[in-house]
């Protein structure tokens, strides 16, 4: 079964799992061998529940109908979910375990500017869309946002994950000075 690990670095902290897949065909793919047959659900659940899984039974999407039957099971955070197809005898399984954060949350602090009005160079001015601090004066540095641009996340179908910061594009210094912070 191949394992494959996956992180997800559109949340803050980035969180890192594991998911499997495999699907299970038998060599006599006849329809009249399909795997579904009326029960299999609750034979599912059952072996499930006697291994210490939380299982029921789903309502495949519309666009996954064929498969007859779904059974997703919890466990200690672990996700395994069983399809059988309607009209092949293939039996799919996916595992998932849970999503680990990579490391603890680390508070934002505004970093300090690359330059103040008693740093400026003669005869130059603060810039007046960062203010001297010279990383994009948006994400302050970071590169992404909360309902930022479809990147990681983000973009109108994705607001509650980071997006790529608008105003930057993920180049993290000012557009205007280009991190100079002054002009
Ligand atoms: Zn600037
Ligand atoms: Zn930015």
């Amino acid at each position: 079964m191949p394992d494959e690990p996956f992180m997800d670095t559109g949340t803050e902290p980035p969180t890192y799992l594991h998911t499997v897949s495999n699907r299970v065909r038998a060599q006599d793919a006849r329809p009249a061998r399909a795997a579904y047959a009326p029960g299999l659900a609750a034979r599912a659940i059952a072996l499930l529940s006697a291994d210490g899984w939380q299982a029921t039974e789903q309502i495949p999407e519309p666009r996954l109908a064929s498969w007859g039957v779904v059974v997703a099971g919890r466990r200690d955070g672990r996700e395994i979910t069983v399809s059988v197809a309607r009209d092949r005898d293939t039996v799919r399984y996916l595992g998932r375990t849970p999503a680990l954060a990579l490391y603890a949350q680390v508070p934002h602090v505004r970093p300090e500017p690359v330059v103040t009005e008693r740093t400026l160079l003669p005869g130059r001015s603060l810039c007046v869309e960062c203010d001297g601090l010279g990383l994009c004066p948006l994400c302050e540095g970071r590169g992404w946002v909360l309902d930022g641009l479809p990147g990681w996340g983000g973009g109108p179908r994705d607001p509650h994950r980071l997006g790529r910061c608008p105003e930057c594009l993920t180049q993290r210094v000012c557009p205007r000075c280009s991190g100079t912070g002054q002009y």
